[in-house]
């Protein structure tokens, strides 16, 4: 029976005060663009166990990818993290922890 490794994720969010200016260049955060968000997303792919005449260095995860593109994009974790796009500061940045596997 094969094998595969699942991910268990626990999303938390706090608020976090941001400057209208951004302390390390002065720019105007309430300027169109003025910011950098990033976020991950919860996509879902095409996939299939692996087979015997498989290459192994398809294999993520223990499951063999049928199709490696994308098929939808679910759900959004945003403002992971928030930077000044002049000067590549970051203004208020979420924690990503990955523990080690039981
Ligand atoms: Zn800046």
């Amino acid at each position: 029976m094969p094998t595969v490794t699942v991910t268990d994720v626990v999303v938390t969010t706090r608020k976090v005060k941001l400057p209208a200016i951004c302390p390390g260049c002065g720019g105007r955060l309430r300027a169109e663009g003025a910011l950098r968000v990033w976020g991950f997303v919860d996509e879902s792919r095409k996939a299939r166990l692996p087979r015997a005449s498989d290459d192994a260095m398809d294999a993520v995860a223990g499951i063999i990818l049928g199709d490696a593109g994308y098929d939808s994009g679910e759900t959004f974790i945003d403002n992971v993290s928030v930077m000044c796009r002049r000067c590549n500061r970051a203004l208020a940045e979420g924690a990503f922890t990955v523990k080690p596997a039981k």
